[in-house]
């Protein structure tokens, strides 16, 4: 709902921010929406979790809205349903979580960690349920 305090959102309140560009690619300005899914950076996390999920491609992967809306319409039972859901939140905690690392701390967290670390995570999820492996 673009709520979270993204570059672009503290612009918009008042805040001085001298550069208003994203600090994974530089090339867009730094909203909640380019963060979280539309980045390249969040792309390519995005897409590994899927691969790992074995999800079909979705259509729009613009805005974590439409990355939920997308899970909603997936054939399955709905307990499968509610452990992709999960996880995709988790997927969005450590995405907005390696990107305050490297806003405030300038500790660069890899595609690669941060794909590790949503699975442990996600890791009793993944036991449970015997749709993940
Ligand atoms: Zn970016």
């Amino acid at each position: 709902m673009e709520r979270i305090p993204a570059k672009t959102e503290l612009g918009k309140r008042g805040a001085l921010v001298a550069d208003v560009n994203c600090s994974r690619c530089g090339l867009e300005p730094e909203s909640t929406n380019h963060i979280l899914s539309s980045c390249i950076w969040a792309r390519a996390i995005w897409w590994q979790i899927r691969v790992w999920l074995k999800l079909p491609n979705p259509d729009q992967t613009d805005a974590p809205a439409q990355i939920l809306k997308w899970i909603d319409t997936l054939a399955g039972l709905k307990d499968w349903k509610n452990v992709v859901i999960a996880i995709a939140f988790t997927t969005l905690w450590q995405i907005w979580k390696a990107r305050n690392d490297m806003e405030f701390e300038q500790k660069s967290i890899s595609i690669h960690k941060t794909v590790e670390d949503i699975k442990m995570y996600s890791y009793g999820l993944k036991t449970r349920d015997r749709w993940c492996d």
